[in-house]
């Protein structure tokens, strides 16, 4: 994304201002002459929780390949994010994993990212998208409806909830998991794309909480899960010396809200880590729960119709099991999806969403196969599962748990495993002779 305003377009609009909206104004800045954002939520000035991203309380970690891209999008991004008090941490040094009934060997990488806030990570982003050219960001403002052609063809802008109409040669709809432009479509004859859920029902549910001052301790933050990791723990540091503790628990054994419950749930872990550290330290707020029913695919690419000068992007194509920790890295892989296909397509018609939902597939359906993948091998876990595809994906499952327990002893192993899961080597790596081998039990 180097370019500024070459071929200018006209007016692009974007309904809602979360990761998705935010990245999606970064391509369009670069193809049209204004992108207004429209978001229904009050924006606040600071980093501060919002309405309208009820998840935003709870653990959000940034993989390596979505930081990188907001980097190169934003250089010095991750600086102003430490400045602003996020916390560098090596994932492979200070991180106690505990994992597959053992913890994770630790060594020194380049595998490094700040832990911070999701609130004061969008905050950030929000403020550099605010000060790109043509972007104008318009907060509290609904949108209800879209406008089109008489003959429903072409979208030609949208209709806010107090009844003005705003005309755009491109629509986004970064409107979240509901999508909220199918429903509004729908009575213009266009049909909701075929869609897969993998049903997990996961509960999650989060303190924050400040731990004893002056204490020290030789991990810098944990993530633990039980065998199968059917119950698991993120216990990052955050923004003035605040640490965010969530808990997740899958098929409906939820992590309890209470303070009782949810210590309980938090010593029912195999690491005692987490329960010491929430035993010692000052809760900062209520236990806040969270349900998340289902990963969600939306098939774009198979959809019969669409409409030319709209889009979906973000969670409304593809939304994940939370606990893979991959949503707003999808976010920024399809805002760059949908740059290069501006890049490279001429008109703003059927063609051009055509070709943004084949590109932008070709980022998401592997974060779809990693994050199902490993949930439909739990016993439990609903959705499509065709005979011969269920057959390879126990043979990966099981060469996957092989290679996890590898990761205990191999740093080679651990720094490749994360790797993969961070988007910044391909899952082909994790098929060398090397990782085979020690796969198989050979030396670390
Ligand atoms: C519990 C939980 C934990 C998660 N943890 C992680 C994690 O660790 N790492 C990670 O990368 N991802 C994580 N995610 C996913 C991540 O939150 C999303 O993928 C990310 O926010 C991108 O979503 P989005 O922008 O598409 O939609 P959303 O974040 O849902 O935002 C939609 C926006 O649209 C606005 N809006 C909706 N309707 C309208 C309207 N009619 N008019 C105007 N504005 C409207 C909303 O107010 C909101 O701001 C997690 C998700 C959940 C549920």
């Amino acid at each position: 994304m180097s370019k500024q305003l070459d071929h200018p377009r006209g007016a692009a609009i974007v309904i809602g201002a979360s990761m998705a909206g935010l990245c999606a104004a970064r391509a369009l800045a670069n193809h049209f002459q204004t992108v207004t954002i429209f978001e229904r939520d009050a924006l606040p000035n600071s980093p501060a929780d919002r309405r309208g991203v009820p998840q935003g309380r709870h653990f959000h970690g940034l993989l390596i390949a979505g930081q990188r891209r907001l980097e190169s999008w934003f250089p010095g991004f991750t600086d102003e994010l430490i400045a602003g008090g996020a916390v560098p941490i090596s994932l492979t040094r200070d991180g106690h994993f505990y994992m597959n009934g053992g913890t994770r060997i630790r060594f020194d990488s380049d595998l490094k990212m700040p832990a911070c806030s999701r609130s004061l990570l969008e905050y950030y982003v929000r403020e550099r998208v605010r000060d790109l050219r043509g972007v104008i960001l318009r907060a509290d403002t609904s949108v209800a409806d879209l406008t089109s052609t008489e003959d429903g063809r072409r979208i030609t802008g949208v209709r806010l909830g107090n009844g003005i109409s705003y005309r755009a040669d491109f629509v986004v709809d970064a409107s979240g998991r509901g999508a909220r432009s199918l429903r509004w479509l729908a009575p213009l004859g266009y049909e909701a794309p075929p869609t897969d859920n993998v049903t997990i029902d996961v509960g999650y549910a989060t303190r924050v909480i400040r731990p004893p001052p002056g204490e020290t301790r030789d991990w810098r933050f944990a993530m633990v899960s039980a065998d199968p990791p059917t119950r698991l723990c993120a216990l990052y540091p955050m923004e003035r010396g605040r640490w965010v503790v969530t808990l997740a628990g899958y098929h409906g054994d939820h992590p309890p809200t209470d303070d009782a419950g949810y210590l309980a749930f938090a010593k029912s872990l195999p690491s005692s880590v987490v329960a010491d550290l929430l035993t010692r330290s000052e809760p900062l707020g209520p236990v806040v729960g969270y349900r998340f029913l289902s990963s969600q695919l939306r098939h774009f690419t198979r959809a019969t119709r669409l409409p030319h000068g709209l889009v979906v992007l973000g969670d409304g194509i593809c939304s994940l099991n939370p606990v893979y920790g991959q949503g707003m890295t999808s976010a920024t892989l399809q805002a760059e999806a949908l740059d290069a296909t501006l890049e490279q397509t001429a008109g703003l018609d059927e063609q051009l969403a055509r070709a943004f939902y084949r590109r932008a597939a070709k980022s998401v359906v592997p974060l779809w196969q990693m994050a199902t993948g490993g949930d439909l091998t739990l016993p439990g876990t609903a959705g499509p599962t065709p005979f011969l595809i269920a057959a390879v994906r126990r043979m990966a499952n099981w060469y996957m748990q092989r290679l996890m327990r590898a990761g205990s002893v191999s740093a080679t192993v651990s720094q490749r495993m994360l790797e993969v899961l961070h988007l910044v080597s391909p899952p082909s790596a994790l098929l060398s002779p090397g990782m085979i081998y020690r796969a198989l039990g050979g030396q670390p």
